[in-house]
């Protein structure tokens, strides 16, 4: 069996570093807020070239706290792009702002930018990007309407540590970045984390207050804050892990070059282009028959995925917020893409299995 991933097998390098500084954690007895966070915040401010990384609990509250410290006015409109991850278009809901969806390019399946004038009102705020399955978006055009209307630009990079555009990094393309740790992201933790990168002294220090009850001294509460905080003991795990981003992110693309030089023509391919350094999170290929595809291999020993099997716009809890459009875009890609192997527990001969396993198809 050749599973579409593995985390026990992921995280198996790791592990006698995991085992010791768990030792070293429990010995010290420091559990929330510790060096361990201060230490996994530097390095991941440092990785970026950023001034500031925020830990915080997971991508979700990246996002809301990364929305909330804009201070736009309620019910600001933020323009989304139609086929993300439903966390991105939640955020904006949960910061008490109107999600605008904008249809993906069906090359790049992110957010196209010849569309987004189209959506601009006066209400429009802001514009959250989705570099997805590890593809940065094309962000000169984007950034440069946004400076036109005004708009800020939040950058979920949750499915795109270490992905590139025209050579900078995923999280320093906007105004401010939320990152994903959930355990099978490129980066991941061994449970739920996340941080927001920002050069904005401004941001930075009321996202550190605003992840714990608002405050920056004990019992001294400025803002209505969460309790949002990155847990010590995965910034301590994360913090043993992102030095190895680089290889982690090279492993994906090797097994990746492999699916992109030897698969037939029959399946659409992710675009290669020299301003896209791509990490496949998720190595997506598209085909009319993807259901059939998806049983056949699975009947052949080999696990995919579909990201995502219901497009948002179909979602009940975002029904009021997709009335009376429609999506063609963003439907035939949920229609059509398929998720192959392609982790840090695969190698070579697990691809060079699928491919063959494909091409038969
Ligand atoms: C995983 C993911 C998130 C949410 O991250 P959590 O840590 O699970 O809250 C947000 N956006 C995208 C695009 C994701 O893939």
């Amino acid at each position: 069996m050749i599973p579409y991933d593995q985390l026990s097998k992921v995280n198996l390098p790791y592990q006698a570093d995991f085992e010791q500084a768990f030792r070293d954690f429990l010995e010290k007895g420091w559990y929330i807020m510790g060096e361990g966070l201060k230490k996994f915040e530097s390095q991941l401010a440092d990785y970026h070239g950023s001034k500031h990384a925020i830990g915080v609990a997971n991508g979700l509250d990246a996002l809301i706290l990364a929305i909330k410290v804009l201070n736009l006015p309620a019910g600001s409109e933020i323009i989304v792009p139609s086929n993300t991850y439903i966390a991105s278009i939640l955020a904006i809901i949960h910061a008490g702002h109107q999600p605008v969806m904008v249809e993906p390019s069906l090359q790049t399946y992110n957010i196209d930018p010849s569309l987004i004038e189209a959506s601009i009102t006066p209400s429009t705020k802001a514009i959250l990007v989705v570099h997805l399955y590890g593809k940065c978006c094309d962000m000169d055009p984007i950034n440069h309407i946004a400076q036109k209307h005004g708009l800020a630009v939040i950058e979920d990079g949750a499915q795109s540590h270490d992905a590139r555009y025209k050579g900078r990094l995923a999280g320093t393309l906007g105004d401010l970045a939320a990152f994903s740790f959930y355990p099978s992201k490129n980066l991941g933790a061994l449970g739920d984390a996340g941080a927001i990168l920002t050069n904005e002294d401004v941001y930075a220090t009321s996202l550190r207050s605003m992840r714990n009850y608002g405050s920056h001294q004990k019992y001294q509460n400025d803002q209505v804050g969460f309790n949002s905080r990155l847990d010590e003991l995965q910034a301590i795990f994360l913090s043993i892990k992102l030095p190895y981003l680089a290889a982690i992110t090279a492993h994906k693309r090797d097994l990746a070059g492999l699916y992109l030089s030897n698969l037939k023509s029959d399946f659409i391919l992710p675009v290669v282009d020299v301003d896209y350094e791509d990490v496949y999170h998720i190595f997506n290929i598209r085909h009319p028959r993807r259901d059939a595809l998806k049983a056949y291999l699975l009947e052949n020993g080999v696990g995919t995925e579909i990201h995502y099997p219901i497009a948002p716009n179909h979602q009940k809890a975002l029904a009021p917020w997709f009335e009376g459009r429609s999506f063609p875009i963003s439907e035939e890609i949920h229609a059509t893409t398929l998720s192959l192997p392609c982790s840090a527990c695969h190698d070579a001969l697990d691809i060079y299995r699928v491919i063959e396993l494909m091409n038969a198809f």
